[in-house]
């Protein structure tokens, strides 16, 4: 369909009603086409995707292969119920299971991130008999209703019905640390003390589940320090809590190993997936489920499923995206691009910008605290910020855009997260576009 950018525009601003937004401040781009790591609207502007869409599009935008595999898949069958055994749902979830640690080896599919942390958290609820999910300030877990009020960011202030079960505690963050912590060692000492202080007074006998991002994602692109997760496991075999790992915005080669969990060799007991999955070419999530767990529902009915769960289409796209993934070492490229790329180009420019408080990150997947003063930490501005308050931040992005790249921004950061196939020459042309936005961000120093 060729649409004149007018009709795309004001269709858009008549009958769609976007995600996040007040409907009449927003005036959302009308983008005409994508490819690799760049996309283009109707006036011939291409913007260098600094934001992988919603942090997804690891493979890139129209990777041939994944586009001929969901084309293929198309022609000779587009759906099928989820109670069927189909070839490519089959390859899909064994292709996946290969991937995940331990004994994670049985698959649920959803049909995104939420679905999945909401069904994740019912396994839990079931498999211990008990009610409560501890999860951390800081998080970002889907905007359903149990996956918002799981979520430890401003987003569940609109949605908070304080009703889900949901206990919320400080994981570890070094650079505002809630534990006065001077460093990494003493932050994770504290923070996994902290968790076991909450497990005791909240009664361990009623918690199902601690939920978790193994590296946070849209809550600031936070590495725990290397104990925190190991720790986390301990906590759980002592008090038969079920562990769960929301992989979804940083598995499959986001953090340059297939899932975040690697880096620090840990096991979870469901591990939740979506996004890089299958570049989110069709809507696609699940959780991958350990042997105990499954042996649950082994002869007893899991009560829940959906519609699409599986969905071909979807699945032929995780096959294809998965298989090109590993023959053109996409998750080994976006390792190399974080260590000798995108780390010491970010360090580099925070070496010359005052606004630069901290560079942060792994794989292809950074983020630029931006500060008032590098000695107080003070955010460039506060937190949950909007409108005029959010006005330096505001302008930043506009400096990137009109740079042409298109930023990532969150509270007071940059996320930086391009695709994970992203090329030398982009990366160099993305970190010189930042160089010249920072200069807007540092005329905010106090
Ligand atoms: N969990 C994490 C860690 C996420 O980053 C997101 C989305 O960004 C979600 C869950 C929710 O995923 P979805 O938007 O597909 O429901």
């Amino acid at each position: 369909m060729n649409a004149d950018v007018e009709t795309v525009r004001t269709a858009d601003r008549k009958h769609v009603f976007h995600s996040w937004s007040a409907q009449e401040l927003i005036a959302p781009l009308p983008v005409a086409g994508a490819e690799g790591s760049y996309f283009w609207d109707y006036e011939g502007n291409r913007y260098l995707d600094f934001s992988s869409a919603l942090v997804y599009t690891n493979i890139g935008y129209q990777h041939p292969k994944v586009v001929a595999a969901v084309q293929e898949q198309a022609a000779k069958m587009c759906t099928v119920a989820p109670g069927f055994a189909v070839d490519v749902r089959s390859e899909a979830a064994r292709l996946i299971a290969e991937r995940t640690p331990g004994d994670l080896d049985k698959i649920f599919f959803t049909n995104g991130g939420a679905e999945a942390v909401e069904n994740a958290v019912r396994m839990a609820r079931l498999h211990t008999g008990r009610p409560k999910v501890l999860s951390a300030y800081r998080s970002y877990h889907g905007a359903t209703t149990g996956a918002i009020n799981l979520t430890g960011d401003s987003r569940r202030f609109g949605n908070d019905s304080a009703t889900a079960g949901v206990v919320h505690f400080w994981g570890p963050f070094l650079y505002r640390s809630a534990f006065h912590a001077t460093t990494e060692a003493e932050e994770c000492e504290r923070a996994l003390r902290h968790l076991e202080d909450t497990i005791v007074f909240e009664g361990p006998q009623s918690i199902a589940a601690i939920l978790l991002e193994p590296v946070v994602g849209a809550a600031g692109v936070i590495v725990p320090p290397a104990g925190y997760l190991p720790g986390v496991r301990e906590l759980c075999d002592r008090y038969g809590i079920v562990f769960i790992l929301d992989e979804v915005m940083v598995g499959f080669g986001r953090t340059g190993t297939w899932f975040a969990a690697d880096h620090w060799d840990v096991t979870p007991d469901l591990l939740c997936f979506a996004k890089g999955v299958n570049s989110g070419y069709v809507p696609l999530g699940g959780v991958a489920i350990s042997a105990a767990i499954a042996e649950t529902f082994a002869r007893r009915p899991y009560p829940g499923g959906l519609t699409y769960s599986g969905h071909i289409l979807a699945c032929a796209a995780a096959v294809a995206t998965l298989t090109t993934m590993a023959e053109e070492g996409v998750v080994e490229q976006s390792a190399r691009t974080g260590a000798e790329l995108l780390g010491p180009g970010l360090r580099e420019l925070a070496e010359r910008h005052p606004s630069v408080g901290e560079v942060r990150g792994l794989g292809t997947f950074w983020a630029l605290e931006l500060v008032r003063d590098r000695e107080t930490r003070e955010p460039l501005v506060p937190y949950a910020a909007s409108g005029a308050d959010n006005a330096p931040m505001a302008a930043f992005a506009d400096a990137c855009k009109k740079g042409g790249l298109w930023p990532l921004a969150a509270g007071n950061r940059l996320h930086v997260a391009p695709p994970c196939t992203i090329g030398a020459a982009d990366v160099a042309k993305g970190l010189e576009i930042l160089d010249g936005a920072l200069t807007v961000a540092d005329t905010h120093m106090a």
